[in-house]
């Protein structure tokens, strides 16, 4: 199942999964989906995405930054 999320203010991209743990405090988290960046600019030719997300482990809050590129998304147009 493939979760759709949005990049650069407005292009929908659909990726496989989410961090499941935070690296910092290392506990399994649903992580709130801040921002993200598609890096090259493109969705073709090994694109890489960097998408921001924070722990919602509330004595954590830490930012994760999870790092995907063309294989593990989708392009969602
Ligand atoms: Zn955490």
């Amino acid at each position: 199942m493939s979760i759709p999320i949005y990049v650069d203010e407005d292009r929908r991209i659909e990726v496989m999964e989410l961090p499941s743990e935070c690296g910092i405090c290392h506990k399994n988290i649903y992580p709130k989906y801040l921002t993200g960046t598609c890096v090259s600019g493109s969705l073709e030719q090994g694109t890489n995405m960097e998408l921001v997300f924070k722990c919602t482990n509330k004595d954590c809050r830490s930012l994760i930054v999870g790092y995907y590129n063309n294989k593990n998304t989708e392009n969602g147009d």
